[in-house]
């Protein structure tokens, strides 16, 4: 029995990240308090929001700053307000809240 093809050479490699430290996506810090964010099925794992909007967050058509509100769509575009919207010509926008 001394042949035993397919061990893995690292046995943490293909677990997952439930449950376990997860390596943020965006700098790559080992952090034990890090989380996931699922969004379109996928699981993004991250070490703080700084990196989570970083990566997720739509950029607003008319400013570019990342919107991290609501924000307020209009067909493909996204802006951080209702009122940026209208100053870039969208109209029958209105602000949440
Ligand atoms: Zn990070
Ligand atoms: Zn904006």
């Amino acid at each position: 029995m001394a042949d035993r093809p397919g061990i893995p050479e690292d046995p943490s490699v293909g677990k997952g990240i439930a449950g376990a430290m997860a390596t943020c996506e965006v700098c790559g810090n080992d952090y034990a308090n890090s989380f996931v964010v699922v969004t379109h099925g996928e699981e993004h794992p991250f070490d703080s929001f700084e990196c989570a909007i970083q990566a997720l967050a739509p950029v607003c058509r008319n400013c570019q700053c990342r919107v991290i509100g609501h924000g307020v769509e209009s067909c493909d575009d996204i802006y951080c307000s209702a009122h940026r919207a209208r100053k870039a010509g969208v109209t029958g926008l209105v602000d949440h809240g």
